[in-house]
């Protein structure tokens, strides 16, 4: 039987639905306060779920144009805070918000971060490369919980240096993204290389996936728990995993979660690209936000007991491409590399056009100066160990290329995993 919180559209797009009237209420907010909106929604009462279903997604073009606009005229005389952040693009974003909606975020994010235990005996630390002024909404979230140390460590490219404070403040929860963990990880370890040295008791994580091998390593190695924080600039905190580490749960009456071109994994089980509306953030609200990931949604019962629905972020939509009809995923590069260098994170696939008659396309690896002396058996897995790109190198529709970069390539706040330059490629 059908799951009711799984709404199908018309289109084959799958919604995970809360209280009924939550979507109808949205749309008839954004009706009235919106000109953008307004433009695009019916006036008489529809079945708000068609409504949604007809609406074309919020591009991050709108966000950052007229709903900006909006939102600013809006603001008028109000108090306001404001978010700038990359937004999980090379561009930055702005999200203005005004308080009432400042504090609903707050709310949800202090219900994620008790969900993973923080409170008045914990030293909250927030490492990461830039952005700062995120983390005072996130250090207020906290001291509503009680925490009453708050410390952010500004890491930059100079990893040893810059992550060496961390050993000194010793928290016990600590909030980063992956890619910074995976190069502060050598330094750390070398401090705390295992669970009597390590203070750190819940690692929290946001803006990327982790790699399931790596968290693995951090958990065994720190005896810590690890948790997934999913949330974006324009659409806010979603929340985060519970103790049995198995999706991030989410209000659905916070935000409407739709997977566009849905896959049926079971009957309450969905992956496709994620579509967010903020259903209760009003200063600047977004309808079938496409932020660019992939991702899973469930309505099955938890084991830890909360009947919320589930969220798993499994990679950025941009990390796959396709190469004469074939379809490449960057998780399918990481299996392979990682059989032969196992300790190897951090890459680029760059896919491009040659410049210089055949083969048509090239692709280039960039891989750590580290890997270097790996470069045949790299070679050898790469043009071997994955089906159908052995068929693309033996036919001469594909060039391979090996470029080893210092740790300075790599230093950017999440690395990019795929980058397509091709004259129809997303990067292009
Ligand atoms: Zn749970």
């Amino acid at each position: 039987m059908a799951d009711p919180r799984l709404h199908v559209h018309a289109d084959g797009a799958v919604s995970v639905v809360g209280r009924p009237d939550a979507v109808a209420q949205c749309l008839e907010h954004l009706r009235r306060t919106s000109a953008h909106f307004r433009a695009l929604i019916p006036d008489e009462a529809t079945d708000p779920l068609k409504v949604l279903a007809a609406l074309p997604v919020t591009t991050k073009a709108d966000f950052r144009g007229p709903l900006r606009v909006e939102a600013f005229e809006a603001l008028d005389t109000h108090m306001f805070v404001s978010d700038r952040s990359s937004g999980s693009t090379s561009r930055p974003v702005l999200s203005l918000c005004r308080t009432g909606d400042d504090l609903a975020e707050q709310h949800a994010t202090e219900a994620a971060f008790a969900r993973v235990g923080l409170g008045p005996d914990d030293h909250f630390v927030c490492m990461d490369l830039g952005a700062a002024e995120i983390y005072d909404f996130y250090f207020r979230a906290a001291r509503a919980l009680g925490t009453p140390r708050c410390s952010f460590l500004h890491v930059t490219a100079e990893y040893a240096r810059s992550v060496s404070p961390l050993l000194h403040l010793r928290p016990t929860v600590l909030l980063t993204v992956p890619t910074l963990l995976v190069r502060a990880w050598p330094h750390l370890v070398a401090q705390w290389p295992d669970a009597a040295t390590c203070p750190v008791r819940s690692l929290i994580f946001m803006g990327e996936p982790m790699h399931p091998s790596f968290r693995k390593m951090v958990e065994e190695t720190w005896g810590c728990r690890i948790f997934s924080f999913y949330g974006t600039t324009e659409t806010g905190g979603l929340g985060t995993e519970c103790g049995q580490a198995d999706g991030v749960h989410f209000d659905p009456d916070h935000v409407l979660v739709t997977i566009a071109d849905a896959d049926h994994l079971d009957a309450h089980t969905v992956e496709g690209e994620g579509l967010f509306t903020t259903l209760r953030t009003h200063s600047q609200g977004v309808v079938k936000y496409r932020v660019g990931d992939r991702v899973r949604v469930s309505t099955a019962p938890c084991a830890c007991g909360d009947p919320q629905p589930r969220l798993w972020h499994l990679e950025r939509v941009h990390d796959a491409f396709v190469i004469a009809g074939e379809k490449f995923r960057y998780q399918a590069f990481r299996e392979a590399l990682q059989a032969v260098v196992p300790e190897l994170h951090l890459f680029t696939v760059v896919v491009e056009e040659s410049t210089d008659g055949p083969p048509t396309d090239r692709l280039t690896v960039v891989l750590p100066r580290t890997a270097e002396p790996h470069g045949d058996a790299i070679r050898d897995a790469l043009t071997e160990s994955i089906f159908e790109l052995d068929a693309l190198f033996r036919y001469g529709v594909l060039g391979l290329t090996l470029q080893f970069e210092d740790p300075s390539y790599f230093t950017g706040r999440k690395v990019p995993r795929v980058v397509d330059r091709r004259r129809y490629g997303a990067d292009s």
